[in-house]
């Protein structure tokens, strides 16, 4: 699996952060939003499986 390919796909398309606004009662059907701009991101159960996976995205350096 390529952790470029992940980052992208968890970026901001608006403003290409990795920031998420995501509520702690979070659950499958949510909607999850960027913390930079605002942006709708998806649905949290699109996002799970790759914060499982790769936790250390949640917070890039950059
Ligand atoms: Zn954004």
């Amino acid at each position: 699996m390529d952790p470029k390919r992940l980052d992208h796909k968890l970026d901001c398309k608006a403003c290409g952060t990795i920031q998420m606004d995501i509520p702690d009662n979070a659950t499958e059907h949510i909607s999850i939003h960027c913390t930079s701009c605002g942006g709708y991101l998806g649905e949290w159960e699109n996002f799970r499986t790759i914060f499982t996976s790769r936790p250390a995205t949640l917070r890039p350096s950059t």
